[in-house]
């Protein structure tokens, strides 16, 4: 692992504004209670204003969610990308292989269930390498955690949301779709 000292610089909607204490400056808030259907209003709650139902308790404490990837690399220090397919966000570029964790996913099984959806790849998730922030999509910030991946079986064939799986010498990349990836691979070229 190189220093982690890369930052992307993604413009984040709260930035300029308000984001922090909560005042919708984040596209994709919730406007009903998930649970009662009530319309839900702005209440400070813990310091910041939060959709909160007048009905019943919920508050809802807007999280990022979890995406989880899988670093494979061949001999020859290639890297394993899968290129987006029809429909997915960026389509048509590339990505090192992740996906979003289930609710009650345990984060290695899910990246392994990602890498396995996308190329058709068995791999056991070793150790953490990277882990960002994507704000690539405003409506569903991330964490992402890249892990390292020891192929243990399967056969590559792109599925899932893949279009296609390809291997990269790390000076001839494709087009790639996330800010947080090209942050990753970089760090391998330093
Ligand atoms: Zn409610």
């Amino acid at each position: 692992m190189g220093s982690h000292s890369a930052t992307n610089h993604t413009p984040r909607p709260g930035d300029s504004t308000s984001a922090h204490d909560g005042h919708g400056a984040w596209p994709g808030e919730f406007r009903f209670c998930p649970h009662c259907a009530t319309e839900l209003v702005k209440r400070q709650v813990g310091g910041k204003l939060r959709n909160a139902c007048p009905s019943c308790e919920f508050v809802h404490f807007r999280n990022p969610g979890v995406g989880a990837a899988v670093v494979v690399r061949d001999q020859a220090g290639r890297i394993l990308l899968v290129k987006r397919a029809p429909g997915a966000t960026q389509a048509g570029k590339w990505s090192i292989p992740a996906g979003y964790l289930d609710y009650g996913e345990e984060v290695r099984a899910g990246a392994a269930r990602e890498l396995l959806e996308e190329t058709g790849l068995v791999a056991d998730v070793d150790e953490v390498v990277w882990v960002a922030t994507n704000f690539h999509d405003p409506a569903k910030v991330t964490v992402g955690i890249w892990f390292a991946g020891t192929v243990t079986g399967g056969e590559l064939i792109a599925g899932d949301d893949a279009e296609a799986v390809g291997w990269f010498a790390l000076d001839a990349l494709p087009m790639l779709a996330f800010d947080t990836d090209e942050a990753y691979i970089a760090s391998l070229q330093e």
